[in-house]
C-alpha cells in the first residue's frame, strides 16, 4: 500500500530531483512538488536511454528488451510536441506504457512550450502507469543523479 509522501515535499519550492531553488519550475496536477527545467530532459533521457530493466524499478513495463527510445524519432519539430504529449495520453488510456512513456519522455526532450510538457509530465507521474511507493520519488532522483 502507498505511503504518503512525507509532508517536507508538499509545496516545496525546490526541484524535487536536483533541489535547486532558482530558475522555472514545472507543477504537474498529479504530483505536489515542482520539477526544474533541467531535470527535464535528464527525466526524458532516463527513460529513453536507460536499460529496461532499470526503467521498469519505476514504471510497469516489460523488464526486457531494448531501451524505450530504441527506434522512436529523438528529434521532433516543436509543432508536434502537443501531437506527441497527446499520443502519450492515449496510449496511457490504452495501457500502453512503454509506448506512453517513450512518447510523452520525446515530447518532453523537445518540448519548448510549457503546456504539452505539463501533460506529457502528466503521463509519465501517472499512478497507473507507475509503481506506487512512497519512495518512488526518492529512489528515482537517486537513478537520475548516479553517485
Ligand atoms: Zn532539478
Amino acid at each position: 500500500m502507498a505511503q504518503p509522501l512525507s509532508p517536507g515535499w508538499v509545496d516545496k519550492e525546490s526541484c524535487a530531483f536536483c533541489g535547486h531553488d532558482e530558475g522555472a519550475f514545472v507543477r504537474v496536477r498529479t504530483i505536489p512538488y515542482p520539477i526544474c527545467r533541467d531535470c527535464l530532459p535528464r527525466l526524458a533521457r532516463f527513460i529513453l536511454d536507460s536499460p529496461r530493466n532499470l526503467v521498469a524499478r519505476f514504471w510497469a513495463i516489460r523488464k526486457d528488451g531494448d531501451p524505450l527510445g530504441v527506434g522512436f524519432p529523438r528529434s521532433i519539430s516543436a509543432k508536434d510536441v502537443q501531437t506527441h504529449a497527446s499520443l502519450a495520453r492515449a496510449y496511457g488510456e490504452m495501457h500502453l506504457p512503454e509506448d506512453a512513456l517513450a512518447e510523452a519522455a520525446t515530447a518532453i526532450l523537445n518540448g519548448a512550450g510549457l503546456e504539452p510538457v505539463e501533460d506529457a509530465l502528466v503521463v509519465i507521474f501517472e499512478k497507473k502507469l507507475r509503481y506506487e511507493d512512497g519512495l518512488w520519488v526518492e529512489e528515482l532522483r537517486a537513478a537520475l543523479f548516479p553517485v
